[in-house]
Parts: C-alpha cells; structure tokens; sequence
C-alpha cells in the first residue's frame, strides 16, 4: 500500500509562491487521488510488492499515470522550502558548464516549462554518464521511464497554478526559483 507522504512543511510556507489553498488542494485532494487510485489498481497483483519506480517503468495506461503522478508530485513537493538554498556544488558546476550559466539554464527551463502542451511536466534529468538535459513531458511522464535520474521538476498542470496565478504560467514558472531548496536537488544528482 502507497501511502500519501507529508509535506516537508507548513501549509502556508510557500506563500505567496504556492499558497496553503493550493497545497490543500494539490497535495491533500489531487496527490492523495493518485495514491488511492494506484492503490485500488494494484490491489491482488505483483506491482503490489515492487517499488514506485519499477511500476513506472513495467507498466501503462492508468496504473502508468497514477505511479507516476504520486512520484512526480513527491520530487515536486520536496524540493520547496520556506528557506530556499542557492545552486551550489558538483550539480550547480555540471549546469554551467552545459549551459554557460545558472541562469542561462533556468531560462531554457522555464521556457520548456511554459512551452508544453496542456497538462505535464518540465524535467532536468541525467543519464548514467552524469549529462544533464531538460525534457517536456505530458501528463504523468517522467524521466525514470526513460532510463534516466530525476532531478528538478516543475509541474505544469492547471492544478498546480490556477487559484495563484490564474492563466500565467510563465509567472508561476518564474517564481518557483525563489522556494527552490537547492540542497534537494544537488542530493539527487549527487
Ligand atoms: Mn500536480
């Protein structure tokens, strides 16, 4: 059984970036909507004993959607934080060196981000040689099902911006930098 994993914070933390409405709705109703369904679908066969990842990466259609939706929402959660840190380390040396520079890459990132059709996700990813790239990604798609190592995501979905941003996801895009835990994210890479 999944269970719906805590936020790493208050509801309010975020704010005004992500507000507690927000978090009440995406983590309490859309997040724990994922994990009960997956929960149901899984019930009585072998994905019960395996792993979110080997789900993600031995199935389809809505057991597909429902892993990957509970992981890329637990990597999105987890990487905000009242008190954000700045890119530092072998991950903030790999981005500039393949980017030219931290902000270089975060305007190809929120680009991408603003750049997907419909409901997805924008995605900073390695390979096994350590080579980043950033992927667009529609619906629950996710890098793992690509043989590759998640490291940052944005979620896309109207869910996770309309009620503080209404249609402007670019803005939204643009603000996530500012509660971004750095330490998070250089630990996945590491
Ligand atoms: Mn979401």
């Amino acid at each position: 059984m999944f269970k719906l994993t805590d936020l790493p914070y208050a509801p309010d933390a975020l704010e005004p970036v992500i507000s507690a409405r927000t978090l009440e709705f995406h983590h309490g109703k859309h997040l724990k909507g994922y994990v009960d369904k997956l929960n149901e679908l899984i019930a009585g066969t072998p994905f019960e004993e395996q792993p979110l990842e080997d789900i993600i990466r031995g199935s389809e259609g809505a057991v597909f959607n429902n892993a990957g939706q509970i992981l890329n929402h637990e990597m999105y959660f987890e990487q905000f934080s009242a008190a954000p840190s700045a890119p530092a380390g072998a991950l903030a040396a790999k981005i500039a060196e393949q980017w030219g520079s931290i902000d270089a890459f975060k305007a190809e990132f929120a680009a991408k981000g603003a750049g997907v059709f419909g409901s997805g996700w924008v995605w900073l990813a390695a390979n096994a040689e350590g080579q980043l790239q950033i992927l667009q990604e529609s619906g629950a798609g996710n890098p793992v099902a690509r043989g590759l190592r998640p490291i940052l995501t944005f979620d896309v979905w109207e869910h996770a911006y309309y009620l503080d941003w209404q249609n402007r996801r670019p803005a939204y895009l643009e603000a996530l930098w500012k509660i971004l835990d750095w330490k998070v994210i250089e630990k996945r890479f590491a």
